[in-house]
Parts: structure tokens; sequence; C-alpha cells
């Protein structure tokens, strides 16, 4: 592996890798199994010559930044149709914070690996693999799926029954090395940084499934898009304006309001001081907008909804403030409107959205860059709400 000497370590005929996090680093090195254990405690384990290390950030528990914990472990083992990948970048999304924190109802394997955004270079490749090379810098299609059940072979893996991403249900980025399936890379271009390329996937997709997919955008549409500053938010600002439509964003404060305008907004309304649907009656001449791009949840609903015009279509992804929200059946029906549920998208839409990013007429935005061992930091960013744009690590 290309990595600095002083990151290496080796071990001779080690147990398994899951109980390597338990010991103690130097006890593990020339730890022979003791022929007397081999078919008790070390009935499983799985006796290597070497085994190579690797820095990770990961939660034995949930709770607050503080949770983290930077530390070696072993390299992971791929499967016959998996792929080594050395990531080059890691990019944050709230779904990290979300399952740092802990998600009611669902129990996560620990400990456990964030990270769904990821970008490197293929190290080695498993030998069922016979698309993707060593050597191929890749950016990882977050998406993880069966690949065999009527949604997935009709393309609409995100509707998979088995569907996750990377950091939620498998470990994800926030690694040196990461093993993944052979049909989640996706070749970049060679002028594209790893930082540029963690930073597209899940926001790029999210927005261009929300936009195409369900809000059926037409070219010239009045959009309104929530929080301009986060992932999909900037992303939903380029793709509508690739389709010719007029936006107007919302932001809080004027330094985020002028990023906004600079991605393409053709208006902003500061979501802290003015009224957000008075705001669009206003710029739309009374009409309301045809889509509404909405994540946010319980702080804007009402106001999100209120700003539809007759007909119009509100698309939403997320609820980062709350997921309580009302709706007067009266004002549904009787303009007409839809109120659409969004969740990721197809790894072909993936692939159609990357065209345009690789062209250079959709780019990802990029906050800040942290190193991986910083990675509380990183989460601290986010969480506060300081950010324009993605908050990217780098092991
Ligand atoms: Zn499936």
């Amino acid at each position: 592996m290309l990595r600095p000497a002083s990151t290496r370590m080796r071990v001779r005929s080690v147990a398994s890798s899951a109980q390597l996090p338990e010991l103690p680093l130097a006890s593990t090195q020339n730890l022979t199994i003791p022929a007397s254990q081999e078919t008790s405690a070390y009935q499983h384990a799985v006796a290597v010559d070497t085994l190579d290390w690797m820095k990770v950030a990961r939660i034995y528990q949930h709770g607050g930044p503080e949770v983290l914990v930077y530390e070696d472990t072993p390299e992971p083992r791929i499967k016959a149709n998996e792929i080594l990948l050395r990531v080059g970048a890691c990019a944050l999304n709230h779904l990290d914070l979300f399952v740092r924190g802990g998600i009611p109802g669902m129990k996560f394997d620990m400990p456990h690996v964030l990270g769904s955004d990821i970008a490197g270079e293929v190290v080695r490749v498993g030998e069922l693999c016979e698309r993707v090379k060593p050597g191929w810098r890749v950016l990882l299609s977050p998406g993880l799926s069966c690949r065999q059940c009527t949604q997935c072979v009709s393309g609409y893996d995100n509707l998979c029954r088995r569907y996750t991403m990377f950091g939620y249900r498998e470990d994800g980025g926030n690694a040196e090395y990461l093993a993944a399936p052979e049909y989640s890379a996706i070749r970049i271009p060679n002028d594209m940084g790893y930082e540029e390329a963690a930073a597209v996937p899940l926001v790029f997709l999210t927005a261009w499934h929300m936009l195409m997919a369900r809000a059926n955008l037409q070219p010239g549409e009045d959009v309104l898009v929530l929080a301009a500053s986060s992932g999909v938010g900037s992303a939903a600002i380029q793709i509508a304006k690739l389709f010719h439509c007029r936006v107007i964003a919302t932001a809080g404060g004027e330094a985020k309001l002028a990023k906004a305008r600079e991605l393409g907004a053709d208006h902003v309304i500061d979501h802290y001081l003015q009224d957000i649907s008075a705001e669009v009656r206003k710029i739309t001449a009374k009409r309301g907008v045809d889509v509404v791009i909405e994540h946010v949840g319980t702080a804007t609903w009402q106001k999100s909804v209120e700003s539809l015009a007759p007909a119009g279509r509100l698309v939403t992804c997320g609820a980062t403030t709350g997921f309580d929200a009302k709706v007067d059946l009266r004002f549904l029906f009787s303009r007409q409107l839809s109120l659409l549920g969004s969740f990721m998208g197809t790894i072909g839409e993936l692939h159609r959205v990357l065209q345009f990013v690789f062209r250079g007429q959709l780019k990802p935005v990029i906050d800040r860059v942290y190193p991986l061992a910083e990675i509380r930091a990183a989460h601290e960013r986010l969480e506060a709400k300081e950010q324009f744009g993605k908050v990217v690590v780098v092991p």
C-alpha cells in the first residue's frame, strides 16, 4: 500500500479483525494464537500472515461529537465482488449527525464508521470484478441495494427493501480504506480532485431526484429552494438554473444570501428576518412558485406550503428542525397541490447528474476541509449550521 511507513504496522497471525479494536495495540504485535485456543475462543479466528492497519474515525455509542474516536483498525478485506478503495476524501451530511446522535427505533452495529460521500483511488479489486481496475480514480455511489429485486431490476434501486447507504447501515468512508461493491464505483475526470468529487454524490443525487423525478420540473418554472447554504440547497439552485428556472432561495444572513446569488439564485430571502411566503408572493406577483424544495421541516413547512402556486408541488427530503407538520386540507385540494416525499435517488440518476458535474455545468460547493483526525470539529461546524456547502474530511 502506498502510504507513509509511520502509519503502517504489521501483525502476525492474529485473531479475527472484529476482536482487535478491544485489544491494546501493543499486545497484538507478534501475537501468536496458542494451539490450545484454536478451537475455543479463537474458533472463528482468521489466521493471516500479515495484516495492514489503517486510521479510522468511528463511534462505539451514540452521542455528541465527543463519541467520535480516531484510532487504528485493521484494513478491511474485500469480497470477490468488491474493490478496495484508498479514501481520498469523504464529505459529511446531516445523516452523519443523525446516526451519530442515534435514531429512535434504529439499532446500529458498533463500532460504526460514518461517511456516505466518498472518493478515492482503487487499489485492489476482487477476483469477480470485471469492470473496475486498480489505479482508477473514482467516487462511490452512496446507495447500496440488493440489485436483484423487482425495484432494483426496474431501475428504482432507492425503493429496494434492502436499500441503504455507506455510513448508514454499512460502514462508511471516515477511514483510510474502504471495501465497496464494484457497481458503486464511478470514474471521475483526471482533473477533478477527491475533495470536489466527494462533495457531489449525495446532495446532487438527492436534489436531482427531487426536482426531476418527483416534482417533474419544467423549463422556466418558478422554484423556491429552502436553505441555500445546505448541500441539497446549493445543488438544487444550480440544477433549477440548468433548466432556466427562476430560483428564489432562502438563507440566514447577508454572507449566505450573497453566496446563494453567486450560485445563480435570482432572488434571495433572509429566512431569519423575512416572512418567506410573503416575500414569495411579492416576487411572483401573488402567484406563488411551481416547486418548493423543502428539507428544513417544522420550522418552515407552513410557509413552504403557503408559497405554492395553484397546482404547485412541494418536495421534501428531510426534517432537520422537526417532523411535525400540519396541512390545511381545504388549501391542499382547492389549490390542487402535490406534497411529495423524496429519498436519495437511483444510481441511474446519479450517472445522469454526474454528466453535468463532469462537464463543469454543475459545481460542488465546498465549505471547509478537515483532516480526518479532526472529525469532531467537522461535525461541530455542520451542527452549528456555520457552513455553506459541504464539509469534507481527508484521511
Ligand atoms: Zn433490491
